[in-house]
């Protein structure tokens, strides 16, 4: 047994069990700390190195794969997580990683700025969504990782390093979408912009009449999202523009938003277990209660882009070059409703526009994407079968040059990452030189960056 200060045993935990949001994926690492400060980072991170040990930083742990797991030392980042400056002349703000995203929101809009874009959910850490290139959707906008400009992190053979894009310019890039395998990130800086409100038009339009008009779609405002009904011809889009009109917020209605939209459904989705064939009527009711009439809001930028995402899920979500979007759902589109595949799938088809960057391994690494994400809900985390659906999405994906979101489980093997992130090998390189004896490598990452575990093991 590993023999640790007093110290470090105050903010430690043996053997205590750790699970993702949707409970897909466990693990029990030997040793959890829950540091408030650097130095005790710094310390946890020398005494993995010295017993061998792996050590993964952990955020809000809804990764919904094994990205974040490990038997080794597991650093929750949870009391790491103070705003250190907020500069209203230059509209940063430097933040410790472990920060959940809603609470910077808040404070920042407090402060009068707001970041300007966002995920469906900000219950993550700030680290965790830079780390897994987390994103919103507008064609013109990148993703959470894009707006940082300074990044501190902890590596194992280097000791911390600041970086940005005038210092260590490599490494910025490179731990801009790392998954925890350059190191521990400490603190960034973000620049923000000067707090403001969206109004979002949302309405129902047939799936042909979306890809019929692609790209006006697409452009017709700054952020623009639309989720497909599998099973039916029926889709929802919603767009936003900025606005300074007064906020109508939308206002929860606890019958409708909850007991049916949440309780009532999550039992409906226990039933169709048993009958998979009723989904495409749920699916379709499901339009009808809560999507089929159109709606106009005007509330703080934050709000809008946060939906409620109350089902635990399993998911999977690919990047694909954006001019690929038309022929790629409508390939989905018909494998879903072909009789011979025999499959019945939930709603919805989640797909969003993201511009390109230079970060090595954002999915959207020089070129502009379109996201598609799937769903398979697991009421009360009840298995569902997804396995199927999953492998047709995949093919479907990889044959348009797709890359996997980070986050979610994905077959992707190190070659075709390799032949797919121009900037891959340097990415591996640098991995090897800042962590020479990979006590920041997990499962997952062994798994697709280093070709050493089958990757059937684990799907
Ligand atoms: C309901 C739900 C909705 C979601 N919506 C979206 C969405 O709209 N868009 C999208 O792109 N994704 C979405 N995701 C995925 C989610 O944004 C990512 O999984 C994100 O990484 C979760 O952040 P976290 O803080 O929970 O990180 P964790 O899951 O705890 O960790 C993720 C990774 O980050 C690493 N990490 C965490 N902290 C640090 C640190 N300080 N230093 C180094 N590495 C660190 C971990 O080691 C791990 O590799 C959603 C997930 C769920 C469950």
């Amino acid at each position: 047994m590993i023999k640790i200060d007093n110290r470090l045993k105050r903010i430690s935990k043996r053997d205590k069990k750790f699970s993702n949001w949707a409970k897909t994926f466990e693990c029990t690492p030997e040793l959890l700390f829950e540091p408030e400060n650097e130095d005790d980072i710094i310390k946890i991170v020398e005494l993995a190195k010295q017993s061998n040990k792996n050590v993964r930083a952990t955020g809000a742990g809804h990764s919904p794969s094994d990205l974040a797991c490990t038997e080794g030392f597991m650093i929750n980042m949870d009391n790491f997580n103070k705003i250190i400056e907020i500069d209203l002349e230059n509209k940063t703000v430097t933040v410790e990683a472990g920060i959940r995203i809603y609470k910077l929101n808040e404070e920042l809009w407090k402060n009068g700025l707001a970041l300007n874009n966002l995920g469906s959910i900000s219950e993550q850490s700030i680290a965790g969504a830079i780390s897994t290139a987390t994103h919103g959707s507008g064609i013109n906008f990148g993703n959470i990782s894009s707006q940082v400009i300074k990044l501190t992190l902890l590596t194992a053979s280097k000791g911390v390093i600041n970086c940005s894009m005038d210092e260590n310019n490599d490494i910025f890039k490179a731990s801009l979408c790392s998954m925890g395998a350059l190191g521990i990130i400490l603190k960034v800086t973000i620049q923000c912009e000067l707090a403001f409100k969206l109004e979002s038009k949302q309405f129902p339009m047939k799936l042909n009449d979306i890809l019929n008009n692609l790209d006006s779609i697409i452009y017709s405002a700054e952020y623009v999202r639309f989720w497909c009904f599998p099973h039916t011809e029926n889709c929802f889009v919603w767009k936003a523009d900025r606005t300074t009109k007064d906020s109508t917020p939308q206002k929860y209605n606890y019958f409708k938003d909850y007991i049916i939209s949440f309780k009532l459904y999550q039992f409906l989705l226990y039933i169709a277990r048993y009958f998979p064939s009723l989904i495409p009527l749920l699916n379709t009711k499901m339009f009808d209660y809560n999507f089929s009439q159109p709606k106009q809001l005007i509330d703080y930028s934050y709000k809008q882009f946060n939906i409620d995402c109350l089902i635990p899920h399993y998911t999977t979500e690919w990047a694909i070059p954006l001019e690929k979007t038309k022929e790629a759902l409508e390939k989905l589109h018909e494998w879903i409703n072909n009789d011979e595949n025999n499959v019945f799938v939930h709603f919805p088809i989640e797909v969003r526009f993201l511009d390109k960057d230079d970060i090595w391994l954002n999915p959207a690494y020089n070129r502009k994407v379109c996201y598609i994400g799937v769903v398979m809900y697991r009421p009360y985390n009840k298995p569902v079968p997804y396995k199927k659906y999953w492998a047709a999405f995949e093919k479907i994906m990889r044959s348009y040059d797709g890359r996997p979101h980070w986050a979610k489980v994905h077959t992707m093997t190190t070659n075709e990452l390799e032949k797919t992130y121009p900037k891959f090998k340097e990415f591996i390189k640098l991995q090897k030189s800042l962590d020479p004896n990979g006590i920041f490598l997990n499962s997952y990452l062994k798994r697709h960056l280093f070709n050493q575990i089958d990757i059937k093991a684990k799907l």
